[in-house]
């Protein structure tokens, strides 16, 4: 079975100066944006043809600026899948919303809408290149709110050059007078081959971000938006079924130039070029790159370093049913090690996280590498 199903929409209307994701401005995007919604269809039914997706409990459309396509695409791109009871996701950027398409988003399927807010702040979403202002995130989500969606999530970046933890601080609160459901943080970081790393410019050191997630952390628990990943927030009952998947290492698909599917042990990549994802599917032929059959040893490794991201951690008993051994065996030093170093714990079956290992995850993730 394959629970999730990710689409990548690889069109924006400009690149933001620090953006690492694969996609291209519209500009120098051509017909292929045109061509893009009968190109996913075609590479959905290649798929369909060898293997049996089945029903998918999640759809997450990623990108990119998916909220570029007409809801009507969206609309008939998820006829085609059986979707019943499925939370389905669309990332949005404000500028590209107002209340009639984000009434004909949630018509056409879309339950769960998360949108790239970043910062509330003019002078940060200028460095940035964002192309919305504060007032448009605020009023994208009281439209949405008014179109019907009752599950909405906003991203927020942190770690901005020049960004304060007073500044951090005030984010957080205008981000919470939205009343959202979800809230994801992201940790800047910044490529080379970006604006912002052409330039030289560096996020904030690692001191000022830990301090500003261990803030946000105790501001959004304190108004009821409570941790359940790293980086990740929600009120009771609205975490998200998708990354929740990734996180316990579920099958997943993903379709579009750059996006990965994993099934079992078999993982893979598309090509990270719209005009040679374009130019394979068109041809009949699965765009993937990077093909990796994993072994026992890396499943397991992988499933321990994803599984403790989540705050809720590892159910060693669910563990040792489904990968046949108990992880407090098979990396009985490593846990040792981890626990002394004050940054697992173990409560009954349950492994995970620390306060301090929550702050210094990829220290207790490489362990398991
Ligand atoms: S909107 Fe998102 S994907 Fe598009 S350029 Fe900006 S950061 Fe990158």
């Amino acid at each position: 079975m394959i629970p999730s199903l990710y689409v990548h929409v690889p069109f924006c209307l400009r690149k933001c100066n620090y953006c690492d994701f694969y996609s291209l401005p519209l500009s120098a995007a051509g017909d292929l944006f045109r061509e893009y919604p009968r190109l996913l269809e075609k590479e959905l039914t290649l798929w369909q043809s060898r293997i049996e997706p089945g029903s998918f409990s999640t759809v997450y459309f990623g990108g990119g600026t998916p909220s570029l396509l007409e809801p009507e695409t969206i609309g008939h791109f998820l006829s085609l899948l059986k979707t019943e009871q499925a939370e389905i996701t669309l990332e949005a950027n404000p500028e590209t919303l107002d209340a009639q398409r984000l009434s004909a988003f949630r018509e056409a399927g879309v339950n769960r809408l998360s949108l790239g807010v970043q910062s509330f702040s003019p002078r940060f979403l200028e460095a940035m290149g964002r192309g919305h202002s504060p007032e448009q995130s605020r009023r994208a989500i009281r439209d949405a709110r008014k179109a019907g969606f009752g599950n909405i999530g906003l991203d927020l970046i942190f770690g901005l050059p020049g960004q304060s933890l007073e500044d951090w601080a005030h984010e957080l609160e205008e981000a919470l007078a939205l009343e959202t459901e979800h809230i994801s943080l992201y940790g800047l970081t910044i490529s080379q081959d970006c604006p912002w790393g052409k330039a030289g410019l560096s996020p904030q050191n690692d001191d000022l971000q830990a301090d500003m997630l261990e803030l946000a952390t105790e501001k959004l628990n304190r108004a009821g938006i409570l941790q359940y990943e790293i980086a990740n927030f929600a009120r009771p009952g609205f975490a998200s079924r998708h990354n929740r998947a990734y996180w316990r290492r579920e099958n997943y698909l993903g379709l579009g130039p750059a996006a990965a599917g994993c099934i079992r042990n078999h993982r893979w990549n598309n090509v990270c070029d719209l005009p040679r994802w374009a130019a394979a599917v068109e041809k009949g032929e699965l765009p993937l790159e990077g093909e990796e059959l994993l072994s026992m040893d890396q499943v397991i490794a992988e499933a321990m370093f994803l599984g403790l991201r989540l705050l809720e951690g590892i159910n060693c008993l669910d563990f040792a049913a489904q990968y046949g051994l108990d992880p407090r065996k098979r990396f009985k030093r490593e846990i040792s090690r981890m626990k002394k170093a004050g940054l697992l714990e173990e409560d009954e079956n349950q492994l995970h996280l620390s306060r301090r290992g929550i702050l210094l995850g990829d220290a207790v993730f490489a362990e398991f590498v």
